[in-house]
């Protein structure tokens, strides 16, 4: 079967798409209580980062510039949640799954290389300044612990919320000696203010989350749900002068956010209309609609049709040049600029298009 396109972009409106189709930008503004918005973003640096990536890299400061231009008093900026609690590889011991932390892998060090080169670039072309924050950081601020004893606390209301198989709750932390960490929480406890692990070669070892909450690790509906948590405290609180939106990817929206985010926050006590905005970025999907996985490429040498710029920034600078991110940067200000663009998805051959050939 051959696929024949006619090139022609149609733009049907529904869900959010009709309620913002001009103007998304001072609704934001609108909502927002303080002087200072910083766009937060998060991704994991265990490769050169993929386009879908540079797309939500773009977009936050896209939205941190034209918050400046449009409000004519905020201040904007982006940050970048590093997301080095993520496994470099995992082993398994004894059938039980265990991770080597990003962190403490030179497989990090190599890709953050190209995440700073992005972000340096973007931030010279929009005049925004941009800062960098590891999980140790995001985990010490003073609120985490708070949070984290709340979750535990109520954790038999919410664990097969989180983890729908398993009904565990993933929390865990590192061997001090060796680094590796029980993935699944097979072995890890949690009782009172104590995090108790077994490392197959050191034994047993504790951390007490009230005293160290930065060592505590999470998966990722977890994390997303202690992230909002927090970034939902920031935002209310007066003792920071700035508050929190976030941009992801769209595959987290909807059911996943519904389910594993609000519901939940809501049964921990939360109120969910303090939690932060989350604006999704658009999907770079394949001819199929799934999206574009990075993974997919390395490990099965999929996507060999394609050309290879559309897989991650090192191609992308390669048949380019680094200004190969201006055609992405331009498509995520007319995303913003009209916003009927914004809450939809694109297909990979739109993007190639906008490559080889310019605008539609
Ligand atoms: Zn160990």
């Amino acid at each position: 079967m051959e696929l024949k396109c006619d090139f022609q972009v149609y733009h049907p409106l529904g869900g959010a798409s009709y309620v913002f189709e001009h103007d998304i930008i001072n609704y934001i503004l609108r909502k927002s209580k303080k002087r200072k918005i910083v766009i937060s973003v998060g991704a994991q640096p265990n490769s050169s980062p993929h386009f879908g990536t540079l797309c939500v890299f773009s977009l936050a400061f896209s939205l941190a510039k034209m918050i400046k231009e449009i409000s004519g008093d905020k201040e904007a900026s982006v940050l970048f949640e590093v997301v080095d609690t993520a496994p470099s590889k995992t082993i398994e011991i004894n059938e039980i799954k265990y991770q080597k932390d990003l962190k403490d892998s030179n497989k990090m060090k190599d890709s953050m290389n190209d995440f700073q080169e992005i972000l340096d670039y973007f931030s010279e072309k929009n005049n925004i300044s941009y800062s960098i924050r590891n999980q140790n950081a995001f985990n010490s601020q003073k609120e985490i612990k708070n949070i984290l004893k709340n979750i535990i606390s109520k954790q038999d209301k919410i664990r097969y919320l989180l983890d729908p198989d398993n009904g565990r709750l993933r929390m865990r932390c590192t061997c001090p000696k060796c680094g590796l960490v029980d993935k699944e929480g097979i072995n890890t406890t949690i009782e009172n203010d104590i995090i108790k692990s077994i490392c197959p070669e050191h034994g047993e070892y504790i951390v007490n989350y009230m005293k160290n909450s930065n060592r505590v690790e999470y998966n990722t509906p977890l994390r997303n749900l202690v992230r909002a948590i927090l970034y939902g405290i920031v935002n209310e609180s007066s003792d920071y002068d700035y508050e929190i939106i976030r941009i992801t990817g769209g595959d987290y929206a909807g059911f996943y956010q519904e389910e594993l985010l609000y519901k939940v926050a809501s049964i921990l006590g939360y109120k969910v209309s303090s939690l932060p905005m989350i604006l999704y970025c658009p999907q770079i999907l394949d001819w199929s609609g799934a999206k574009l996985s990075k993974s997919l490429y390395v490990k099965e040498g999929a996507y060999s049709d394609l050309p290879k710029y559309v897989i991650n920034y090192s191609f992308l600078k390669e048949k380019f040049g680094i200004k190969g991110l201006d055609v992405i940067m331009n498509e995520t200000v007319l995303w913003l600029n009209e916003p009927y663009r914004l809450f939809r998805n694109y297909s990979v051959y739109y993007f190639i298009n906008l490559f080889e050939k310019g605008r539609l």
